[in-house]
Order: structure tokens, then C-alpha cells, then sequence
């Protein structure tokens, strides 16, 4: 028996802690890890918390409080799934509240003081006057919170307006999108399909890797339309048959909600569940309950999911796994949800099946070498992949409208609208105005020791790798081709809008970049708007590469397939391949056959021809004996340092001292071959927010050994309060 819990509370202003209180007799044996307990606070009076351990000691300074009372009997999480987070926090470099903040929904405290029964959601499309007299006798019983679904027809502004104060909560189309659970009503389950000849292979190759190692990562390798998902079902059916649950990430929420309806089609709403940060505070917490009640048997969900507490995993599954959106970029935790489910693996001695069209280069290295790679080159049904052109823009640039649309991309884009299909422009705003390229070779400046593009700086006249601080001169002539028409290239979504709707004056053009986000609901609207055929040519960043399946679209065109290789990041190429495949595939899905056009400078850059003609093997290749001449991962780790201070100088000299105390530690214990420091270097984005940033580059090629070295130096730190550091285990990208 404990003397003391620990109570981890979130105060306003203070943030999330813990602090220890006396465990009283009478609760001895009945408080547990995971409860929602009452605690006394200083002046805040009683306020609730989580029980997340216990002690025997505490200082002799300090007098601790009694707890007051256990509000939750059942626990909302146990100890292994602390001791997840625990590596959590371990792994990424940050604390264990920081993890706690953003795995345990703390609205879930809160909700237990409000009310100590559990809260009941009902869900119905549109009230009747019958409904709402009922709703309104169990509210004054205090049993439900309710939720209406509005659909105009049926509910009238009365029933609704009384709903209201009643206190429901409405919710509109977008938040229905969120969740089609709620709207989904399933009579009949379909049957899943008889596989293919290819995905039988495939499944039983699956099935029995699995059966000898229980616990290995396997690469699904299919190209778009393959019918990867129809092989997960049948995973899914074979685990959940064996009694086990099963975890399904999608990268983002739009994708996780098309996922879910998919399941639920299949294996019926009562078994399924979704989890991402923006389904509301109820659902919330009734899935969390119903998981923890393990009474979910397929939870699917974007990133966030991995922390959701599901138990008795036999199957994880990461579809479109080489996605960006896996990983939380900021605030810490900096995590992977891909690296945490590995870990979950390990809980769960269970296989994860990762998948995609286009794998991660590391993740592709690892599934050769531990011969768990499956591959379906083909789509289902022998379907055709859209042929692409290239467009040289060397040929076309001076004839294109604004320099930017050849004459070959507009008259495609007419014929197009002239059959009155739809169009999607891609332009990857990601590349800034910044790189270097001759127009007359497409020869583009890299530096000599990190092969990654030089970025120009008009301030000091130079081009400067942001990974190494190398600086040179702006050239007058092409190293590569003698041309003097070396030019500084990239242009936004907002230009390239403009210029089609110049050029296309009678027609539809909408563009869907991060801007639109700050507008909530926007971007499903839009997506929405262009599926219902209302938008002709829709313009846009990465985020319309992907899952969008309108098979009215025709034409894909890339501005400049450029802008994607040439950022200034190792994994630029990849990227830009994904990229590039990725928007390829939503041309031509439907009954008339589709065309894709490439415009560049560079027509033989190999990621870009290998993007043409679909082939990942090569680019693997390609690109995997760049990866180990450099040390990059797979051959490396990355761990990335920035310190930003409204102080420039303030920050670079910080960054500049950590450095060096840094090469003191690894000289000293010999294993600077292997733990490698670069910089530091002002980030590419050198300001945000008004603070200056730096940023110090670490190649761990030690493995976990350099990382525990690493993160017992950070641990050490202690910053001035004027300059933030920030540490980023894996980066996705060193902007
Ligand atoms: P992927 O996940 O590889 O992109 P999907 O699993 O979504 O591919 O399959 C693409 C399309 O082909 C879907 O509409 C799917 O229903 C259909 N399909 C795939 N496999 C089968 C099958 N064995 N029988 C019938 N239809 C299938
Ligand atoms: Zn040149
Ligand atoms: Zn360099």
C-alpha cells in the first residue's frame, strides 16, 4: 500500500502538473491509476484530477493534502499505457505531461465533476415535436445530453430553437463529415469481396508471415486502386474472428471518415469506432469509455488515434504510411504516430501492416531487408493508370501565358472544359521563391556536401545550405551548361488562380490551399462543391493530391513539378515524387480515360521520370544510394535543435555555445565518426512570429545508443528565458 497518489491537475495559468496528496485509510486498495479524483488546490478549493502513480516519499519539507474523494470509480487508462506515453516522452526529447496533454483528452476530467453518471448521447436526423418531449423529460431527469442532427426538412426552427435551450448541440453537415457514424444507418452488412488472384497471393503471404513471426512490420506495396484496402478487410475479418481488436490509422481526418463508412459497411456500426482531434468532447468520451470497456473492435483514426486507449490489439494497420501527417510537427509531442504504434506493437505482440502506393524510402529499405515486402503493381481489374506527358519548359517557357502555362497545358485544359470534365492544377507552394535554376538546362545549385538545393539570400548576395552554412556566389553562368539565364524560380497558388481565371474567364476556378483552413469547413466544402461538378478547374497545393476520387476529372496538370524537388530538405525528392504519383492517380478513375501533364525545366531529373512513368523501384533505387553517400535515413537518424529568441544574436550564440558543448561531449567520448553535428545555420524560414530562429542538424548513426546520448544532453539544458529551444526527433522536413 501507498501512502501518497500522484494527482496530475490542469489549473488555468499553471498548465498541466503533478502533485503528490496523502491517500486517506478508508480509500486504501480502491484508488487506482487511471481514476478521476477530487483534490484540494490552494485557493482554486476542490478541483478534479487523474491518479497517475504512487509513492512512499516526499520531501520533509512538504505537507501533502488528502485526496478528498475518487469521482470515477473505473479508470480511464492503466499502467502500460503510461508507461507508453513514458517512452513517449523519452524517445521525442519532451516530459510526460506534455504526452498526457495531448493522448488523454483532459476534457475528460472535467466531465466527471459535472455529472457522476455516465452522459448519454441520442442521435436522430431531425426531431419530431414527439422526440423533443421525451429528450426534454430525460434532461430534467438529468440523464442526457443530447444530439440533434439537423436536417432543415424535417426539424422546424421552433423544435429546433427549443432544442436549444435545451442545451443540445447542433451539429452541421461539416461535423457530420467528421463522424459518419452518426448518419450512417446500416440495415444490411455487405459481404466482403472475393479477392483477386493477385490479392489472394498477397493475403496468404500475409497471413502466413504472420503466423511465424507474430510481431513483424509488413510493407504492403500497391500501386493507387490495387485493392489494398480490400486485403486489410480481410485481415481485419481473420483478427477480429481470433477475438482480437484491431487499430487502422488514415493521415488525415477526411481520409479516416471515408475509411470508417467503408468498415462500418462491413463489419457493422456497433464494432467500429473513430478517434481524431476533431470529433467533439462527447463522443470523446464515450468512445474512450467504450474502448476502455473494450467494446470496440475496429478503431480507426488519423493520427492521434494511436494514443486512444484500445485494448487487446491483434492488427495494426497505417494505410498511405509515407504521409507527413503521421507525424505532429509542433507543439511537442513531436511524435510519429507510426513510430509510437511500433511500440504499441511491442505491448500488443502484435504484426502492423503498413501500406501505400508510394513507401517511405526507410520504410521500403526496412521491409527488403527483413523480406516483409508484399507488392501489387497493378490496379484492380487491370485498370488503366493515366499516361503522363512531360512539357520542357525550356521549349515553351517564353511562348506560356505569364511564363507559367504552356501552350500544350492551356489547349488541354480547353479541350477538357470543351467535353465539360473537370481539371485540378497542382502547384506546390512549399517551394519558396528561393531556389536557383537555369531555365535553359534546369541545372539547379546543391551544396558540394549535403546535396540539397542552395537557398539565395538577397540580403547578404549569396546562396546558402541551410543544413551546413556553405555559402558561394550567385553564378554568372551555368555551371552545368554555360547559359547566363540562371533565374530564381516559384510562384504561389494565388498567381496561378489569378492567371486561369484570366484565361478562363466564363468558367469555375476555386483554389484549396492552408489559407482556406483558417476558414473553418472551407476545404470539405470545397472538395465538396468540386465532386458535385460545380467547380471546373480546381487550383491548389498538396492538399488536393490526395483521396479525392471524382471520376470526372480528366486532366491533371503540374505547374511546376520543380517546385517540389527543390526544397531544401534530403527528402525533397521523395516528396516530390510522392507528390507527383499521387495527383497522377485522380486523373481518369471513372469511365473516360484521363491525361496528366508534368511541366519542368528538368525534364531528366530522375525522380521526375520515374514519376512519369510510375515506376517506384527505380526511384527507390535512385535514391536509396544517394541516402547512404550522404548518411541520411534509413542509414541515419535525424535529430533536429532550434532555438529562436526575438534576439537574433541572442539565439545564434545560444545555438552556437550548445554546439560546442555538444562537439566537447562527442569528442570526448570518441564517437564523432558516428554522431555527426552540423550547424548552425539560420533556419530556411528564418523568422516566426517575430522570433529568430537557428537551427543544429544531428546525424546519429550510433542508433538508440547516440539517441539516449543525445537526449541526456538535451535533458540538461537549461535554456535563459528569453530563447526557446525546441527538439525535433525524426523531423519531417528542416524548414
Ligand atoms: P487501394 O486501397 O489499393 O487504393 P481499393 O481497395 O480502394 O484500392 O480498391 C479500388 C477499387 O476496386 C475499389 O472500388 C474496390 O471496391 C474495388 N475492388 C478491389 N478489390 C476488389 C475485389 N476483390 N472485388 C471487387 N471489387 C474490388
Ligand atoms: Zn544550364
Ligand atoms: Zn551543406
Amino acid at each position: 500500500m501507498s501512502k501518497y497518489a500522484l494527482a496530475l491537475v490542469n489549473i488555468k495559468g499553471l498548465g498541466v502538473k503533478t502533485y503528490s496528496y496523502l491517500i486517506p485509510d478508508e480509500m486504501q486498495g480502491k484508488i487506482q491509476i487511471g481514476q478521476v479524483i477530487l483534490v484540494p488546490f490552494g485557493r482554486q478549493g476542490l478541483v478534479n484530477a487523474f491518479c497517475v502513480g504512487f509513492s512512499d516519499y516526499l520531501p520533509p519539507e512538504i505537507r501533502a493534502k488528502k485526496v478528498s474523494k475518487i469521482l470515477e470509480g473505473n479508470p480511464l487508462f492503466n499502467i502500460d499505457y503510461l508507461k507508453l506515453l513514458e517512452w513517449v516522452a523519452n524517445y521525442y526529447c519532451t516530459d510526460l505531461i506534455t504526452v498526457i496533454n495531448a493522448a488523454i483528452p483532459l476534457k475528460l476530467i472535467e466531465k466527471a465533476s459535472k455529472t457522476e453518471q455516465y452522459l448519454e448521447f441520442v442521435h436522430f436526423d431531425g426531431a419530431t415535436k414527439r422526440q423533443v418531449e421525451v429528450l426534454e423529460k430525460l434532461q430534467t431527469r438529468g440523464k442526457c445530453n443530447l444530439i440533434v442532427f439537423e436536417k432543415e426538412a424535417k426539424t422546424t426552427r421552433a423544435t429546433i430553437k427549443k432544442l436549444e435551450e435545451l442545451g443540445c448541440l447542433r451539429l452541421s453537415n461539416e461535423e457530420l463529415y467528421r463522424n459518419p457514424l452518426d448518419v450512417l444507418r446500416i440495415t444490411e452488412r455487405e459481404e466482403l469481396f472475393e479477392l483477386s488472384p493477385e490479392q489472394n497471393t498477397v493475403y496468404e503471404g500475409i497471413k502466413k508471415k504472420i503466423a511465424q513471426t507474430p510481431t513483424d512490420t509488413i510493407l504492403l506495396h500497391g500501386v493507387t486502386a490495387s485493392g489494398k484496402t480490400e486485403v486489410y478487410f480481410k485481415l481485419i475479418d481473420d483478427c477480429i474472428k481470433s477475438g482480437k481488436n484491431v487499430l487502422f490509422l488514415a493521415p488525415e481526418i477526411a481520409l479516416a471518415s471515408q475509411l470508417t463508412k467503408r468498415l462500418a459497411r462491413k463489419f457493422g456500426t456497433e464494432d467500429v469506432a473513430i478517434w481524431h482531434s476533431s470529433i467533439s468532447d462527447g463522443e470523446r468520451y464515450d468512445v474512450w469509455q467504450k474502448l476502455y470497456r473494450d467494446e470496440i473492435k475496429i478503431l480507426a483514426g488519423a493520427r492521434s488515434a494511436v494514443f486512444a486507449p484500445l485494448k487487446n490489439i491483434g492488427l495494426i494497420i497505417i494505410d498511405e504510411e509515407h504521409e507527413g501527417a503521421y507525424k505532429q510537427t509542433s507543439p511537442a509531442p513531436r511524435y510519429d504516430a507510426k513510430v509510437v504504434a511500433q511500440k504499441l506493437q511491442e505491448f500488443h505482440n502484435c504484426p502492423m501492416i503498413l501500406g501505400s502506393a508510394t513507401p517511405d524510402i526507410s520504410s521500403y529499405y526496412r521491409a527488403i531487408n527483413s523480406k516483409n515486402l508484399f507488392e501489387m503493381l497493378k490496379r484492380y481489374n487491370n485498370a488503366k493508370v493515366p499516361p503522363v506527358s512531360v512539357i520542357n519548359m525550356q521549349n515553351h517557357g517564353k511562348a506560356a501565358y505569364k511564363n507559367l502555362i504552356s501552350k500544350p497545358l492551356q489547349t488541354a485544359i480547353t479541350e477538357t472544359l470543351e467535353k465539360g470534365q473537370q481539371i485540378i492544377l497542382l502547384i506546390n507552394r512549399r517551394g519558396f521563391s528561393t531556389y536557383s535554376q537555369c531555365q535553359a538546362c534546369g541545372h539547379v545549385i546543391e551544396c558540394p556536401h549535403c546535396a540539397i538545393p542552395m537557398i539565395w539570400h538577397a540580403k547578404d548576395q549569396r546562396l546558402k545550405c541551410h543544413y551546413c552554412n556553405h555559402t558561394e556566389y550567385f553564378p554568372d553562368f551555368c555551371p552545368s551548361c554555360g547559359s547566363d539565364s540562371f533565374k530564381n524560380s516559384g510562384v504561389g497558388t494565388q498567381k496561378i488562380e489569378q492567371y486561369i481565371k484570366e484565361l478562363y474567364p466564363e468558367n469555375n476556378v476555386e483554389r484549396i490551399d492552408s489559407d482556406i483552413l483558417t476558414r473553418k469547413g472551407e476545404h470539405v466544402r470545397l472538395l465538396e462543391k468540386f465532386q458535385r461538378g460545380e467547380i471546373d478547374i480546381l487550383v491548389g497545393t498538396q492538399m488536393i493530391a490526395k483521396g479525392l476520387d471524382n471520376p470526372n476529372v480528366t486532366l491533371v496538370g503540374v505547374i511546376s513539378a520543380d517546385a517540389s524537388f527543390n526544397l531544401p530538405d534530403f527528402r525533397a525528392s521523395e516528396r516530390g515524387f510522392q507528390l507527383l504519383t499521387q495527383v497522377a492517380g485522380r486523373a481518369g478513375r471513372g469511365e473516360f480515360s484521363g491525361s496528366v501533364i508534368f511541366q519542368t525545366y528538368n525534364p531528366d531529373y530522375y525522380a521526375l521520370a520515374s514519376a512519369k512513368s510510375q515506376n517506384y523501384k527505380e526511384f527507390y533505387d535512385t535514391e536509396i544510394v544517394a541516402r547512404e553517400e550522404f548518411d541520411y535515413p534509413p542509414f541515419s537518424q535525424i535529430i533536429r535543435i532550434i532555438l529562436s529568441s526575438e534576439n537574433n544574436f541572442r539565439a545564434e550564440k545560444s545555438a552556437q555555445e550548445i554546439v560546442l558543448r555538444l562537439a566537447t561531449m562527442i569528442e570526448k567520448f570518441g564517437v564523432s565518426e558516428r554522431l555527426e553535428v552540423l550547424g548552425p545555420t539560420p533556419c530556411v524560414i528564418e523568422r516566426i512570429n517575430g522570433l529568430y530562429r537557428f537551427q543544429i542538424i544531428i546525424k546519429n548513426k550510433l542508433g538508440e545508443k547516440g539517441h539516449s546520448f543525445i537526449s541526456s544532453f538535451i535533458g540538461k539544458i537549461t535554456m535563459p528565458r528569453d530563447i526557446r529551444m525546441a527538439v525535433d526527433v525524426d523531423p519531417l522536413d528542416i524548414l
